[in-house]
């Protein structure tokens, strides 16, 4: 497999020897919509559950979602419909077992959301209100509190959680390692707890299944719509274990982020329902420049509309376009409150004024591979949401698949472990190579992955990103939270560069100006392992169907 020479990774983190422990059927890594609705679908099996989190409970991406969850709830629509829209935006990777999982269950998981407490926006006589966003053709995203859905999704679940004696919730855990037994099976992991009290320090959590709910990792680029605690930490543990990881080359750009001179890390994000809603992008001269490049202009799928923007930027030499809503008027301010909010913050009014937008890392729909009962290849761990990689996104994501796919699969996750759940395996020791990286070259990671691995590519930048990446991965530090998270950090860009480099075609939200189209030998997925000695292995499987 073509590939630039990328650096080892370890395949441990040093850490100080656990100061305490504590046992639990199963732990659940991560607390956003993925993570919850395990712990809380687990319950419901009668089994004993730890949630361990990075830094507060509300603090991942669910909680910033606007514009919705995608499931056919309209009698007009069909799952076939949602089936097709999803397979279209995948480009030719998406697993047909995935998909129809997700369309068919996800009304339902929908409904339970409800019945868990979550509130959506109504219609006068008391139906869900639908509406529709990028690459849907018809109107299935229910939302809540106009585009405020993430914030009212992760609220009722934190709330039933809390509501829940034999939920266990650990906040302020960073998860650093998993533990193993002698045949590999995963039995707990290794955290550290920043705790007023006890659990403090480096501690581990024993259990008969691990569940990992990490989130994204949209912070190896410089500009994202991600929360800080979106690093990537779930892939990199997963590739530490021997767990295979694929299709990290499709990371999506979300066309719209409001563009604010000078901003680095997360960024506000304007939601594609706005063009849903009519919102028109436009140059510097007020020209929409979407129609002719798509039958769905402005709805484009996402990556469409982000390399659309990105001519424009490179054309016009700017660093941003516009999003007129104006003709929206005070519709804008009942239906959008966030959006409005974050601009009126910015000094932006988008009743009288264009919002300035532009391209910011967003979702990856690639991550740990999982079969379709969230299983990766190593016995006795899962994966569940955006850490995951079912099958259901392929090479694009839907816009509102992702908080439905986390509903769904956490169903499937639960009833797979209470099915089939053994006696709590011993760890064995752990070896192999392991160092960690300085935190402070972070800023320039997120640099080199954003010049060179960002929603542009080709074989030169990406030489250029692994030899930055092999300069600044050399640089070690002592382990503690900003260290291990570091070469979480590298670890991660490292594998996402290596599958950049390595896919020679452009397809979905993977765009190498080297190759322009994409070719049909191409049709599979790159699977990538870290070997016993910290070598990344890239493999290539054709799609079976
Ligand atoms: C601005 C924005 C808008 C979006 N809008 C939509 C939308 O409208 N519809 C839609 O379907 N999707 C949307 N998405 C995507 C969607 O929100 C995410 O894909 C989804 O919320 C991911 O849920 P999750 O539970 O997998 O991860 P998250 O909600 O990100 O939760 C991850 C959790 O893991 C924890 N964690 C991470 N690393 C560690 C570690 N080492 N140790 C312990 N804990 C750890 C984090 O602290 C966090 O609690 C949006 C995303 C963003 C950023």
């Amino acid at each position: 497999m073509s590939a630039p020479q990328v650096p080892a990774q370890p395949t441990r983190l040093p850490a100080p020897e656990p100061g305490w422990s504590d046992t639990t059927d199963v732990v659940v890594v991560g607390s956003g919509i993925a993570g919850l609705t395990t712990a809380l679908q687990l319950r419901q099996t009668g089994l004993h559950v730890t949630v361990v989190t990075k830094v507060n409970i509300d603090d991942g991406s669910t909680r910033w979602a606007q514009g919705g969850i995608a499931a056919v709830l309209d009698p007009h629509d069909s799952p076939e419909a949602h089936a097709a829209d999803t397979v279209k935006a995948g480009v030719g990777l998406c697993d047909p077992a995935a998909v129809d999982a997700l369309v068919t269950e996800g009304p339902d998981r929908v409904r339970e959301l409800i019945r868990f407490g979550a509130e959506f926006d109504r219609n006068p006589d008391g139906s869900l209100m639908l509406t529709r966003e990028g690459g849907h053709t018809a109107n299935r995203i229910v939302h809540a509190g106009g585009d405020a859905t993430g914030a009212e999704v992760q609220r009722a679940l934190h709330a039933a959680v809390r509501r829940d004696p034999w939920i266990r919730l650990i906040e302020h855990a960073l998860v650093v390692d998993l533990l193993q037994a002698d045949d590999h099976r995963v039995c707990g992991l290794t955290l550290h707890v920043l705790g007023e009290g006890t659990p403090d320090g480096v501690g581990a959590v024993y259990a008969r299944a691990v569940v990992l709910a990490t989130g994204g990792m949209g912070q190896v680029y410089q500009v994202t719509t991600n929360p800080s605690v979106s690093t990537g930490d779930g892939v990199a543990v997963a590739l530490r274990a021997g767990a295979t990881v694929t299709d990290l080359e499709f990371l999506q750009f979300h066309p719209t982020a409001l563009f604010l001179p000078g901003g680095t890390g997360q960024q506000p994000l304007v939601s594609e329902a706005l063009r849903g809603e009519g919102a028109l992008l436009v140059d510097d001269d007020g020209k929409r420049f979407m129609v002719g490049q798509h039958e769905l202009a402005e709805l484009a799928p996402r990556d469409v509309v982000a390399k659309a923007i990105n001519r424009v930027m490179r054309a016009d030499d700017v660093d941003h376009v516009w999003l007129d809503a104006r003709h929206l008027g005070s519709a804008l301010e009942s239906r959008f409150p966030t959006i409005v909010a974050s601009c009126r913050a910015a000094g932006i009014d988008p009743v009288k004024d264009l919002i300035p937008v532009a391209p910011a890392a967003h979702y990856a729909s690639g991550g740990v591979r999982t079969d379709l009962r969230g299983r990766t290849d190593v016995a006795g761990l899962y994966a569940c949401g955006e850490v995951a990689c079912t099958g259901v996104h392929g090479a694009n994501r839907l816009a509102s698949n992702s908080l439905l796919e986390g509903l769904v699969f956490a169903r499937r996750i639960a009833t797979d472990i209470a099915a089939d759940l053994p006696p709590q395996p011993s760890p064995a020791a752990r070896g192999g190579p392991g160092a960690v990286v300085d935190a402070r070259v972070r800023a320039d990671l997120q640099k080199a992955m954003t010049n060179g691995a960002g929603v542009l590519r080709s074989e030169q930048s990406l030489r250029e990103v692994a030899a930055t990446l092999t300069r600044l991965g050399a640089s070690r530090a002592t382990p503690d939270t900003t260290t291990w998270e570091t070469s979480n950090l590298v670890t991660v860009a490292t594998a996402m560069t290596a599958a950049a480099y390595a896919r020679q075609e452009t397809r979905g939200c993977h765009w190498r100006e080297d190759f322009a189209d994409a070719a049909d030998h191409w049709r599979g997925h790159l699977l990538t392992r870290l070997d016993p000695h910290g070598t990344l292995r890239i493999t290539f499987e054709e799609m079976r169907s």
